[in-house]
Order: C-alpha cells, then structure tokens, then sequence
C-alpha cells in the first residue's frame, strides 16, 4: 500500500510546490486571473543557461495598441551580475519583469538570456531559470521548515536550516512556541512582510536559480529588518545574475548597475558612484534621500 500512497503523495507535493512558485510569479505581477497570452513556437528547444547574461535590445512595449509604456530599452546584465531598476512611479519597472518571463510578446527589439531569445525557448524552462522574490510571496498551511522547503523539494533537512541561517530566519524562528515546526497561513502564525519576504530568500537559496529577480517590499520596514533582508539578498545574489526593482537607494547602492528609468525610456545608468558623477535624475533622487537625514530607508519618491 505505501508504495502506491508514496508517489501519489510526492505527486501531491511536486504540483503544490509547481503552483507554489506559480502563484509567486502571478502574485508578483498580479496575473492570477489572466489568460496565457503567449504560446511556445512549434518545437522550441529548453533554454540553455550558461552563465545568465541578460539582454534587452531595443524593447518597445505597450499593453494595448494606444499607448506606449517602454521605449527602445537596452542594457545588459553580464554573468553574475547585480542590477537594480530604479524610477518613479509607473516609469516601467514591472513591466520590464513581466517581459523579461515573457508574460507578453515584445512589439518591438529582443530579449536574450545567455544569447538566446527567450520568445524562441520554451515558456516552461524560461521561467524555471527564474528565482522571483515578490514583495508578498504565498505562504502555505503548513509548517514553516516544510515552507521553506518548497523552494526545492528533495532539499534535505540541513540544506533547510542552512537556508533558515542564510536568510536571518533563526531568530525569529527560535521565538516561535514549536520552532520551524509551527504552522503558518491561515489557521496559523501570521508573519510580517520583512518575515515572509525573507520565507522566500529562504526558498530562493535552496532553489539557487541562475537569474534572481526582486521586488523589493514598499512597505517600510523598520532598520533591523531592513538591513537582514539586504544582507540575505546578498547572500542569495552571490555570483548570480540578479535583477531588483528597488524602491530605497540603500538596496541600490552596492549594485553593479543601476538602470533608471522614466517613463519607460533608459535615462541613465551606472553604478552609483558613476551616476551621481553624472548630476542627473539619479544624483537628484539621492539628494532628496540625503536631505532627509536619520532616515535609513527613505523610499524613492
Ligand atoms: P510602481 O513603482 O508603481 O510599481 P512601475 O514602474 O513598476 O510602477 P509598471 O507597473 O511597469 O510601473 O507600469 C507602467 C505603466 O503601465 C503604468 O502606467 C501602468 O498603469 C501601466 N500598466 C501596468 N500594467 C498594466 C496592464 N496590465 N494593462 C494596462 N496597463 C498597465
């Protein structure tokens, strides 16, 4: 009997996990009640990542034929390199994400991982390359060791504590009445933002996908969690192509490069110190930051 029970039970935990990472994406960009709109072309071959080079080349977009949200994009993201996106509100930033997994077809230029055009590779092993941590990921009722081990599920229990080490999850986790065996959802503990966005660090580094995306939490977060959470970012990004949609300059500082955009062109971009050199939109940002001393995280107006 346990052998017919033992894969239909491992079925069970493989489709949950595969909604699991789905319903993150979806969340992320608030997909969830929408249609595929993309097809995978007749035979497309798995993507092949080498690397992770990330390369948007000319892209133009618009959700509807009437107005324009992205406009001759490019840069590139070299092999194991930390980009952040930063620009005002509805300057494109999401958008650019939901390209980069190909929610939409592109009206206009490419888009390459490791030299492929992701509308040429599968759908399915495009967003397998991708690792997302959304601002507010799904978290499941169940415990929040076995929640963490979504995030691979033939990962073993030290891989687990390691990854509960990693994202700064210990101390919050040793509070908890039954440690990483206690429930969370919804008849469960209720965690904080900074504590489920660092739930999903925790699955990301098990996972360990080539390219990295994050969606930095808006909300603001007190300075201790805040400074956790850049340090697991690090930990996760470490020699991995990462993307940050960054909402506070503290997360962009230490990027390799920082794109910044404006109503969906590239203004500028650099590292931090080459920007401010520049004394454009960036340096501005960084002087409405400055000015509003004591702050640690001011959000990017
Ligand atoms: P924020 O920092 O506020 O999240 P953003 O820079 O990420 O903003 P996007 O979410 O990429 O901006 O939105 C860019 C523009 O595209 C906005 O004007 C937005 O209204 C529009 N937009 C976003 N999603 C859709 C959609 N599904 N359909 C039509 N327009 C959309």
């Amino acid at each position: 009997m346990m052998q017919i029970f033992m894969p239909l039970n491992f079925l069970g935990f493989v489709y949950r996990e595969m909604k699991g990472s789905l319903a993150n994406i979806e969340k992320m960009f608030g997909l969830l009640e929408h249609e595929p709109r993309v097809r995978d072309c007749e035979g497309a071959p798995p993507l092949r990542v080498n690397g992770g080079e990330v390369v948007f080349e000319a892209v133009g977009f618009g959700y509807g034929p009437d107005r324009r949200i992205l406009h001759d994009v490019s840069f590139t993201v070299p092999p194991g390199h930390k980009v952040a996106i930063v620009g005002s509100s509805g300057a494109g930033k999401s958008t650019l994400l939901k390209l980069l997994f190909r929610f939409y077809n592109l009206d206009s230029g490419r888009i390459l991982i490791d030299g492929q055009d992701i509308s040429r590779v599968t759908q399915d092993s495009l967003r397998k390359a991708i690792g997302v941590v959304p601002q507010d990921t799904v978290l499941f009722n169940t415990s929040i060791f076995e929640n963490i081990r979504y995030g691979r599920i033939d990962a073993g229990d030290d891989e687990v504590r390691e990854a509960i080490r990693l994202s700064h999850l210990e101390g919050f986790i040793g509070q908890l009445p039954q440690g990483a065996d206690t429930r969370v959802g919804e008849r469960g503990l209720k965690l904080s933002g900074g504590e489920k966005q660092r739930v999903a660090i925790a699955r990301t580094l098990l996972k360990r996908p080539p390219i990295i995306v994050f969606d930095e939490a808006t909300s603001s977060l007190d300075s201790q969690s805040e400074q956790s959470i850049l340090e697991a970012i690090a930990e996760i990004a470490r020699g991995q192509t990462s993307l940050v949609i960054a909402h506070r300059l503290s997360t962009v500082v230490d990027a390799d490069t920082i794109i910044v955009l404006d109503q969906g062109r590239v203004v500028e971009q650099g590292s931090h110190a080459a920007l401010l050199q520049l004394g454009g939109t960036y340096a501005r940002l960084w002087d409405i930051q400055q000015r509003e001393r004591g702050a640690v995280a001011v959000p990017l107006p």
